[in-house]
């Protein structure tokens, strides 16, 4: 058996200030304290990282960033390094999300670049990969998902891949309401474990954990959390209010 845990992930996007951030750190330890079966991880925007990161380690929750730049340092106006990052407490840092690829034109060079980076720091990437509706529509998912794992991981070392993370995150569920089902989720899910096993081999593909997001809420994160692939989630909107988050990190 493995001895992963299961990753509970929130992406507050661009929301929160200092003082929401901090207090919202409190009022989730409240309700769901140290689970010490499941991971609980906070990606606040980089404003809010200085401030909570005492109180999220003293929750025993982790740390990340939403972002960040390959390049440990240099003139890039407005971007934010992996060092810097593991300076003000990440532990993780998430890749490629779709906002990112999609508002912002990052390709998945780009994701390669900055997995690699985040690895060099000692901390861990969150891949982010999915398929938009025309996309699924048009009968590609499996080759737009491969594609992007393929590329994304395209620089991670043989002792690194078992730390990796991978978001599946259909970009057609994110923001939306419409959650893939717990089958569609654990089709793609299956497929990108059996791809990393070919990268790499079966025991280190079982070990790396892939979490689901899109429109997860409280009334279907039980039945996602059921599926033998999904081993987490990544959580948007739902994770804005303690009171709905913590009944995602409660799943049953
Ligand atoms: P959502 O966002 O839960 O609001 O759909 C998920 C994400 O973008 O990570």
């Amino acid at each position: 058996m493995s001895s992963k845990k299961t990753l509970i992930a929130a992406n507050w996007k661009m929301h929160k200030t200092v003082e929401e951030a901090v207090a919202f750190v409190g009022e989730l330890r409240d309700a769901v304290g140290s689970p010490d079966d499941r991971e609980v991880l906070l990606t606040p925007p980089f404003t809010a990282l200085w401030a909570v990161r005492v109180a999220v380690s003293e929750a025993g929750f982790s740390l990340g960033a939403q972002n960040c730049h390959w390049e440990p340092q240099g003139a890039f106006t407005g971007e934010i390094s992996p060092p810097m990052l593991k300076d003000v407490g990440c532990g993780y840092v998430l890749v490629g999300h779709s906002e990112r690829r999609h508002i912002f034109g990052e390709t998945d060079a780009m994701a390669q670049k900055k997995v690699a980076a985040v690895f060099r720091e000692g901390m861990t990437p969150v891949l982010c990969i999915g398929e938009t509706l025309e996309e699924r529509e048009a009968g590609k998912t499996f080759d737009v998902v491969a594609r992007q794992l393929q590329e994304g991981l395209g620089a991670v070392s043989k002792s690194d891949f078992p730390r990796v993370v991978v978001a599946y995150e259909p970009v057609w569920a994110i923001g939306t309401g419409k959650t893939a089902t717990p089958a569609q989720a654990q089709e793609v899910h299956a497929f990108i474990r059996e791809r990393l096993a070919s990268h790499t081999d079966k025991s280190v593909a079982n070990e790396v954990r892939i979490l689901y997001g899109g429109s997860v809420k409280p009334d279907n994160v039980d039945r996602l959390m059921a599926e033998p692939d999904i081993d987490g989630l990544l959580v948007g909107g739902a994770s804005l209010k303690a009171s709905s988050f913590s009944r995602i990190v409660r799943y049953q």
